[in-house]
């Protein structure tokens, strides 16, 4: 099906053609006409499926074809991160247009963002908390929002925004339709949408908890102490242009980041230690290319959207089989192939085990038969092993297993 077919307004249909879109994905497809046709709709789709452009385009079409004057649309995200990426995708999608996005997000100066408020954009993209604050300064009038979407509902409740959401809400008198998009579907969230949401079109992509499309995942198993030293032999022996790495914690991220510099890796550092233009020059330098390697806590790169990722490696095991599957979505983003690792200590085998059941399958076990699994840690150690209840004391290495040779890649 051609984007035309969809009865999108002609400069939608331009600026999708201009950002070189041929057909819409399958979310897209999924949600759209419902939604042009007025209803409300609750998605659930891995990321990386074109949600955004999801839910943007019908509501940039209602927004032309209505009177201009006020916020007309209010888009709510977890992160500050994801709300510039749709924000930014707002404004690509309507720069044959003249409707105007905002973006009110904590972190940054409120002076800007309040008189970009006061000005009166047709669609806002907010983090809820500075926009609760801009509320009550009397700076956003919401009165006449017509649209709501709620991004990434699931990561809005981990990151307890559920209340500061509900009291946005309940400001939105003019509200007429209403998206929930969320990766998963717990019931809360099943709840917020029964609360929310007047007889929705349902759109579901994959399965609810499915990591993306196109994605190689593997576990590599490796003592606590030998993580660093897995993770630096990996960057040296496979072929990684564009390397996402998670961290547990943001103290972890900055050693790891600091010794995979050293190793001459051109390195960006995104957790919340980073002052936001810190966390903006990371994001650019990475998604520029000038950053081969990104190190990042979970939090930070929640909703990232970067074409090229080649290799998500997650140096913990997630407890919230969730989160992997989100970390996991950074690569193999809009059809494209990628590779997942997760580097795993005999502790976390448990952890492990619960993101295979509820991924549906058990990620091959991967040891590298020139890695040193009995070598004492060198003195670069930048990951360190969570305290768990019942974790064995000292940590042996992996059984033996036959050793195979790192993947030649598929591109
Ligand atoms: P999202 O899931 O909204 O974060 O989008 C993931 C990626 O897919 C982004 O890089 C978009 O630019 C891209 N994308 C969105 N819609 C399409 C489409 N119809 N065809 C090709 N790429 C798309």
């Amino acid at each position: 099906m051609p984007f035309t077919a969809l009865g999108l307004h002609p400069a939608l249909v331009r600026a999708v053609k201009a950002l070189g879109y041929t057909e819409p994905s399958p979310v897209q497809a999924g949600a759209v006409p419902p939604a042009l046709a007025g209803r409300d709709v609750l998605a659930t789709a891995p990321t990386g499926t074109g949600k955004t452009a999801g839910f943007l385009l019908p509501i940039l079409h209602h927004l032309l074809a209505g009177p201009r004057g006020g916020v007309r649309a209010l888009v709510l995200s977890p992160t500050r991160e994801l709300a510039e990426q749709i924000e930014a995708v707002a404004r690509d999608l309507a720069r044959f247009t003249e409707l105007r996005a905002t973006l009110v997000v904590g972190g940054k100066s409120i002076g800007p963002q309040e008189k970009a408020l006061r000005a009166g954009p047709d669609l806002v993209v907010a983090t809820p908390g500075r926009l609760l604050d801009l509320m009550r300064q009397g700076a956003a009038r919401l009165d006449r929002v017509a649209a709501l979407v709620l991004d990434e509902a699931d990561r809005m409740l981990d990151m307890g925004f559920l209340p500061d959401v509900k009291r946005i809400v309940s400001k939105l008198t003019a509200r007429e339709q209403t998206f929930l998009f969320s990766a998963t579907l717990p019931p809360v969230i099943a709840g917020l949408a029964d609360d929310l949401l007047r007889t929705p079109a349902t759109v579901q992509i994959g399965r609810r908890t499915a990591a993306a499309v196109g994605i190689t995942q593997a576990a590599y198993p490796v003592p606590a102490h030998l993580k660093t030293a897995l993770l630096r032999h990996l960057l040296r022996a496979t072929e990684m242009p564009s390397v996402l790495v998670f961290t547990r914690t943001k103290h972890e991220a900055k050693k790891l980041a600091k010794v995979v510099a050293a190793d001459g890796f051109a390195v960006g550092e995104l957790h919340s230690n980073r002052s936001p233009a810190q966390r903006t020059k990371a994001m650019d330098g990475f998604r520029r290319g000038a950053f081969q390697v990104l190190v990042a806590t979970n939090i930070a790169a929640r909703g990232l959207d970067v074409d090229h990722v080649t290799h998500v490696v997650s140096t913990d095991v997630p407890d919230v089989p969730e989160d992997y599957v989100h970390r996991v979505g950074r690569t193999g983003r809009a059809g494209a192939t990628g590779d997942a690792f997760v580097l795993v200590s005999p502790a976390e085998e448990p952890s492990l085990g619960r993101i295979e059941r509820q991924l549906g399958q058990r990620l091959p076990r991967v040891t590298l038969p020139d890695f040193d699994y009995h070598q004492q840690p060198a003195g670069r150690t930048a990951i360190t092993e969570r305290k768990r209840p019942g974790a064995p004391k000292k940590l042996r290495p992996p059984a033996a297993q036959p050793p195979r040779p790192p993947r030649p890649r598929r591109r």
